[in-house]
């Protein structure tokens, strides 16, 4: 989609479209928008369009708040769930400061300069293909969220029909007016839980991808009479949701992971990146596994990965490798969960990666037995170390990684510790069913 100023401008006159929403994503991954109308497409489309940005979360203070966006003409598209009169479309856009620079807080700039990092390196493109899970559940009579799905079917079921799974047919259809490319749509492990797989396209593309598709399932299944979450782990004793992330390099049009005189047909940037990941893994989690939430995914037996390790099959591995080589060759991250901010999450594991391969690290022997079944003795004698069990492990381990700190730029790291800290402390503080339940009565 390559669109010129006067194409949209056009566009929006000829196809009758009335609002146009002008998105950008905060540091914590939620979208915002700013919705003008038609008559100021001219202005939006020059890079006239101010915001105050000291009401978003983590941007910048009162006395410094005027902001302009910048629209991304690539990403321009009509949102196809609204009435055929009167359409709304929407720009995504970057936020840049009022003397014509990008604001460094603004999470498309940190993946920006992340990509260009890998550019500096000779790699020039970054490909990375999400697999955000979530599910569906119904709504009472108010409207508000419950944890009742009303659908009985597990993993690649094929039941009837049910509510939960038209909807997910909606879901897939207008994406695909929206130019995504589905690969596949399944039902997930769990009772109501969902995946919607798209084309890998380059990183920036594809956390605008994932940015859109959170929208596309949230209004999709309101309009269903259902609530759709992206929380990591919203049932105890049932799989959690993750967002599994692929990943590959190319240079000169050709993926860098591919070796084929290797024994399993990857190449030393590929064992680098992996070795790359594992090494930063813990320290970037307070990026990938973003909420208090995100650590109830993270334990044994629900094919999350709790252990730092990798294989070239093993599911319980934190890192996997696809059966897939050539072109096709690429590492699979396990930890994400859709909660995170896309354009952080793929910035943090670009870098890791390339530190891997600037410093030429190595990673510890495949682990192909089931780590889960290990004992911790057998998983010491191994070398497999634990993910954080905790945000505010998390955070802790993230402000000890100095490439993670600085992938994220002061400003966004300062702004978002902050916060994170803020939400732990909100957790921590708070009396829970669970403790009164055990405790109340024997002591
Ligand atoms: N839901 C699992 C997770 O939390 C993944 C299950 C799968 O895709 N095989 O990561
Ligand atoms: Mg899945
Ligand atoms: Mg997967």
């Amino acid at each position: 989609h390559l669109h010129t100023k006067e194409d949209i401008i056009r566009i929006v006159r000829e196809e009758d479209i009335e609002f146009i929403r002008l998105q950008f994503t905060d540091i914590f991954g939620q979208l915002k928008n700013v919705a003008i109308t038609a008559s100021q497409i001219e202005k939006a489309v020059n890079n006239q369009c101010m915001f105050d940005g000291s009401s978003i979360d983590g941007f910048v203070r009162i006395d410094e708040s005027d902001q302009y966006l910048y629209p991304d003409l690539r990403t321009f598209r009509v949102f196809p769930w609204r009435p055929g009169h009167g359409k709304v479309a929407r720009l995504i856009c970057d936020v840049y400061n009022t003397d014509g620079t990008p604001f460094v807080g603004d999470p498309r700039d940190v993946l920006k300069r992340a990509i260009q990092k890998a550019r500096d390196m000779g790699f020039d493109t970054f490909n990375v293909g999400p697999e955000a899970e979530f599910f569906l559940f119904q709504t009472d009579d108010e409207g508000k969220p419950t944890t009742k799905t009303n659908d009985e079917a597990g993993y690649f079921d094929l039941g009837p029909l049910d509510h939960g799974e038209s909807t997910r047919r909606e879901i897939c259809m207008a994406l695909e007016q929206m130019d995504f490319e589905i690969e596949a749509s399944h039902h997930e492990c769990a009772q109501g839980q969902h995946e919607i797989d798209f084309k890998y396209a380059e990183a920036l593309h594809a956390a605008d991808n994932i940015m859109t598709f959170k929208l596309a399932v949230k209004t999709l299944a309101q309009k269903n009479g259902l609530h759709a979450t992206f929380m990591p782990k919203p049932i105890f004793g049932v799989a959690g949701s993750g967002m599994h992330t692929n990943m590959s390099l190319f240079r000169d049009g050709k993926n860098v992971f591919y070796d084929p005189n290797d024994e399993r047909g990857l190449s030393r940037e590929a064992y680098s990146f992996i070795a790359g990941l594992l090494r930063h893994v813990p320290g970037m989690a307070a990026i990938t596994n973003p909420l208090v939430n995100s650590y109830k995914r993270l334990v044994p037996g629900y094919e999350a990965p709790c252990y730092l390790a990798w294989s070239a099959s093993n599911r319980s591995a934190l890192i996997r490798i696809p059966a897939s080589r050539g072109q096709a060759t690429r590492v699979e991250l396990r930890s994400p969960d859709p909660s995170c901010n896309p354009y952080l999450a793929f910035a943090v594991c670009l870098t890791a990666g390339l530190d891997g391969i600037e410093k030429g690290l190595v990673p510890p022997a495949e682990i192909t037995q089931n780590i889960y079944a290990m004992d911790p003795a057998t998983r010491e004698a191994h070398g497999i170390a634990s993910l954080p069990g905790s945000l505010e492990e998390a955070i802790r381990l993230m402000e000890g990684d100095r490439l993670v700190l600085d992938t994220l730029g002061e400003h966004v790291a300062n702004n978002y510790i902050e916060g994170k800290k803020k939400e732990w402390d909100e957790y921590r503080t708070r009396v829970s069913s669970w403790e009164r339940e055990k405790y109340i009565i024997n002591y």
